[in-house]
């Protein structure tokens, strides 16, 4: 991987666009999206195979996604110089100033113990807050700023999203996790203690061997859980993306089932027997409504 530094004009993303705006009609889920780094060093752990930003082009600039990596060195003077507009602009617009970090890399991706982009963001925010700050990952590492998120937690509203998309540790031919399922059950659990709001974010659902006590699990370390599938999930019609990728193949090899809708439904159904009022579907669950 091609690891370089480069500086951004604005670290703060307008959602007018995407999954970030809507969800039928019932988001926006975030006024902003942050990308602390361009690229993603969990672009060849098991998800990145499927992950939707390699198919951006604006991202990739032509690049096999998963061997570049940009740390944005100017991050937090950016978020610094755009925050009164952006701010304003969101409360006019939106109701508030939310912000989604990230939707297109992993915000603690192991680079981060050398650039330290999220961290500078982080510590920014402690002085210029937005209303809601949500932390998507999928890593244990998330927990490395503990500490962090308690005095920001003073200031603003944290929802952090930890994607654990199956119980299996690996599917045939397709590469690890970027993080140990465990070691991340553990980071919701830490963090949970800690008095934050936590959401398993089991998307793109993978096939579950054990979906009872899979969801148990889930139920005692996390405040809810959202479920989608690539077929409505990945930002084409159908699946079409992710159908281009070896991820059905290795799902229908383990499932066949997994690689329906009807799957999905199947799992939510489970999934609510153990976490009743606190199971979200696809869009609506990231818009963060629980049923
Ligand atoms: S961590 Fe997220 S952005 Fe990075 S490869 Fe995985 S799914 Fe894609």
């Amino acid at each position: 991987m091609e690891i370089t530094e480069s500086t951004i004009k604005k670290i703060l993303t307008r959602s007018e666009s995407g999954y970030l705006l809507n969800a039928d009609g019932r988001g926006p889920i975030c006024s902003h999206s942050m990308q602390p780094y361009q690229g993603c060093a969990f672009g060849n752990a098991l998800c990145g195979v499927g992950c939707y930003v390699r198919f951006n082009t604006y991202v990739t600039k032509g690049r096999e996604w998963g061997s570049f990596l940009e740390a944005r060195t100017n991050a937090a003077q950016s978020y610094r110089d755009c925050y009164r507009t952006e701010r304003q602009w969101a409360q006019k617009t939106k109701g508030g100033m939310s912000i989604f970090c990230s939707s297109s890399t992993d915000p603690f991706i192991p680079q981060e113990d050398r650039f330290g982009v999220t961290k500078s963001l982080l510590e920014a925010m402690l002085d210029l807050p937005p209303d809601l700050l949500i932390l998507q990952t999928h890593t244990h590492r998330v927990t490395k700023y503990v500490d962090l998120y308690s005095e920001l937690q003073n200031k603003c509203k944290l929802r952090f999203q930890v994607s654990i998309e199956t119980d299996r540790n690996n599917l045939p031919g397709l590469p690890p996790h970027a993080s140990p399922i465990a070691d991340r059950l553990d980071a919701c659990q830490l963090l949970r203690q800690r008095g934050h709001f936590v959401v398993v974010m089991v998307a793109p659902l993978l096939p579950i061997d054990d979906p009872n006590a899979f969801f148990q699990k889930v139920a005692s370390v996390a405040d809810a859980v959202v479920i989608d599938h690539f077929i409505i999930g990945d930002g084409s019609t159908d699946g079409k993306n992710t159908k281009r990728t070896d991820l059905p193949a290795a799902m229908a090899l383990v499932n066949p089932e997994s690689t329906s809708l009807k799957y999905r439904d199947r799992m939510v159904e489970i999934a609510r027997r153990y976490m009743p009022g606190r199971v979200g579907v696809s869009k609506d669950g990231f818009a963060g409504f629980y049923e």
